[in-house]
């Protein structure tokens, strides 16, 4: 029996015990390959089992591999804040490391909140987020998070915001033009500060292309740029989600970038340790950790395993294999290939409504009828009968199910790592297609 945690029976078997991975695949203990094409929860991006990136860590822990934030910091931390400061826009010069995607959430909703505090507007503590969002499952990211399934348990004890539509181009309002629909959608984030009151109103956060909620949806042009005009015009600093697009994975630096808006805060976390150690980090810029700087000093967040030398070491390894590698450049490449093959598929299989994606960020929506784009029930299982399927083949893919109203919405995230290579891209696409071909034989 498998004490980690509880599964109820009928979800499956219990999980094959992994035994290692190499480049785009895992292996199980019985010798069965899978192709990582989700890279987990879009998180192995430089791929598995890189020696380089176990030499760093190994060289880190014979030095020292945990030392308090408060009492040091390291070569390791200050080289990673280095790094950083270099990939990202604008002014982002400073983070905040922390350990998961969620603390880098929160953690930037505690500086956003902080920063108006040491300017002397203590009422600016509210903040804007999407229906359809993930920022992460902690209480704090939670609150913020528009992703219906996963908050409804717990929304008696969630600090909720007000949430705004997410820009979702597939089912926007029919003969409606892009450019309307994303000015429509960056427009209700006004019609929501007026409402409260921009004094009230600390940030607005939002993921460049969403994940784990919708299956990468990317927002039209202009709607960021809409988004920065009306931050900047209300006093409302912005935070970029960056924790799923973030280091490469949608083929610019950040996600954000391929609309050249500037966050005043950034969340990272993921693809910044590829995997190999729990990284994360709240970047934000010079204008606001001047003011905390002249203000109170601290800012008022930390944990634990904040800034430890072990993860910052393996983390930068990372960065450096990325910038060695060129993968930034290779996302574009390969993502435009396996975007193309995704929308390949979705010519053929009826079950496929939208095949959609940045770099190798892609996602696949699932419909009952392509004409009218009538979504299954969610109690129907169709992601997960297809996620099971792909399992049973040797291909790994993510639910992405569920998000805007926790009633319908059936979609999953293709997402390997950026290494992959196009042949491989095949493979998986063969896989993926039987895969989908297999359940909707059994729907008709
Ligand atoms: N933000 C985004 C955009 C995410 O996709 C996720 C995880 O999927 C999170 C935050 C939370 O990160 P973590 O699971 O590392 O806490």
């Amino acid at each position: 029996m498998q004490r980690s945690y509880v599964i109820k029976p009928e979800l499956g078997k219990s999980y094959p015990f992994v035994s290692h991975g190499k480049g785009i695949y895992l292996y199980d203990k019985e010798g069965n390959r899978y192709i990582d094409g989700c890279s987990g929860a879009v998180t192995a991006s430089i791929g598995h089992g890189v020696e380089e990136i176990a030499e760093a860590m190994y060289a880190q822990a014979r030095s020292v591999s945990f030392a308090y934030r408060s009492h040091f910091s390291s070569d390791a931390v200050e080289e990673l804040g280095a790094k950083l400061a270099e990939w990202a826009p604008g002014s982002l010069n400073w983070s905040f490391f922390v350990s998961s995607g969620s603390e880098a959430t929160e953690t930037a909703q505690k500086i956003a909140i902080q920063y108006w505090q040491e300017k002397g507007y203590a009422t600016k503590n509210r903040i804007i987020s999407r229906w359809m969002s993930y920022h992460g499952i902690t209480m704090g990211a939670l609150s913020m998070s528009g992703h219906v399934l996963r908050r409804k348990r717990f929304v008696p004890l969630l600090a909720d915001g007000p949430k705004i539509s997410p820009p979702y181009p597939y089912r926007r309002p029919e003969g409606m033009s892009l450019e309307a629909y994303a000015l429509a959608c960056a427009n209700e984030l006004e019609t929501a500060i007026l409402r409260i009151g921009p004094e009230h109103v600390a940030a607005f956060i939002a993921e460049p292309v969403i994940g784990a909620s919708g299956g990468a949806v990317v927002p039209p042009d202009g709607y960021f740029q809409r988004i920065r005009e009306i931050c900047d015009k209300y006093q409302v600093l912005f935070i970029a989600d960056e924790v799923m697009t973030g280091v490469g994975r949608t083929g610019k630096p950040f996600g954000i970038d391929h609309w050249g808006v500037q966050p005043d805060l950034m969340a990272l976390g993921k693809g910044m340790s590829a995997g190999y150690t729990p990284m994360a980090a709240a970047m934000a810029t010079d204008d606001i950790i001047e003011t905390i700087a002249r203000g109170s000093g601290l800012i008022m967040a930390g944990h634990t395993y904040s800034a430890n030398p072990q993860s910052a070491a393996v983390s930068l390894a990372v960065l450096r294999y990325v910038e060695k590698h060129q993968l930034v450049e290779k996302a574009a490449e390969r993502g435009a290939y396996l975007l193309s093959r995704l929308r390949e598929l979705a010519d053929e299989l009826p079950l496929i409504g939208e095949a959609r994606g940045l770099g190798m960020l892609c996602g696949l929506e699932f419909v009952k009828d392509k004409k009218t784009r009538e979504p299954f029930p969610l109690a129907q299982g169709v992601t997960a009968r297809i996620i099971k399927r792909a399992f049973e083949k040797g291909l790994l893919i993510y639910p992405a199910t569920g998000g805007l109203d926790g009633v319908a919405g059936d979609a999953v995230i293709i997402a390997p790592p950026l290494t992959i290579t196009t042949e491989e891209i095949d493979e998986l696409i063969a896989l993926l297609k039987e895969s989908i071909a297999s359940v909707e034989q059994e729907l008709r």
